[in-house]
């Protein structure tokens, strides 16, 4: 089962990429991690891209594709792998589209975790971390029992500048700018399905199983 997965920050996506994982295991390919990975081992394509890293540059298209070939091809990914950040553009989904059919593999289905920008403002604003533990707390969902103090630690609690409202919407649009072509070449090779992002963690999780047990057939 060769699966994308599609949802903005603040989407849940990472928590359910980890159940999916749990479930049906098969692994989880973020593009960050592989990087990271493949400049750790010293490969080839992970000294290149270690040179643009360095120099705080965009790793190159070709790079980027060359390392997550080299991911799909380890026998890990045989029962199948959920793309994590990739594609990310259409040039990257042809690529990888291309680097498949060399591999006799395919895509099965692109999960698109749908939350409107007004929840995912609401879901991260209200974020709040502790400057000594770096505990996470929610504002709504997950309050500390005393108002800016860590549970933990009794550190300071604080928000992160990634957290702040301009920031969060910033990253939403440039999140639906990059991924919107993506929806539509997905949408119209008929792999694409769409999942209510606003439900809670379980309901999330249950309607991407349904997905799931259907095209696993
Ligand atoms: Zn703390």
């Amino acid at each position: 089962m060769n699966l994308i997965l599609l949802g903005p920050p603040g989407s849940g996506k990472g928590t359910q990429a980890k159940l999916i994982v749990e479930k049906y295991g098969i692994p989880q390919i973020s593009t960050g991690d592989m990087l990271r990975e493949a400049v750790a081992k010293g490969t080839e394509l992970g000294k290149k891209a270690k040179e643009y890293m360095d120099k705080g540059q965009l790793v190159p298209d070709e790079v980027v594709i060359g390392i997550v070939k080299e991911r799909l091809k380890q026998p890990d990914c045989d029962k199948g792998f959920i793309l994590d950040g990739f594609p990310r553009t259409i040039a990257q989904a042809e690529a990888l589209d291309k680097m498949l059919e060399e591999l006799g593999k395919k895509i099965d289905a692109v999960i698109n975790i749908q939350v409107p920008e007004e929840e995912v403002v609401k879901r991260i604003v209200n974020r709040r971390s502790c400057r000594n533990c770096g505990a996470v707390y929610h504002l709504i969902y997950k309050p500390p029992k005393e108002e800016g103090k860590c549970d933990k630690c009794g550190g300071e609690l604080y928000q992160r500048d990634d957290d702040k409202e301009d920031t969060v919407r910033a990253r939403y649009q440039v999140y639906r700018e990059q991924t919107e072509p993506l929806i539509d070449y997905y949408q119209k090779k008929g792999l694409l399905y769409n999942i209510d992002g606003t439900k809670s963690i379980d309901d999330v999780f249950k309607d991407i199983e349904a997905i799931l047990e259907k095209i696993k057939g």
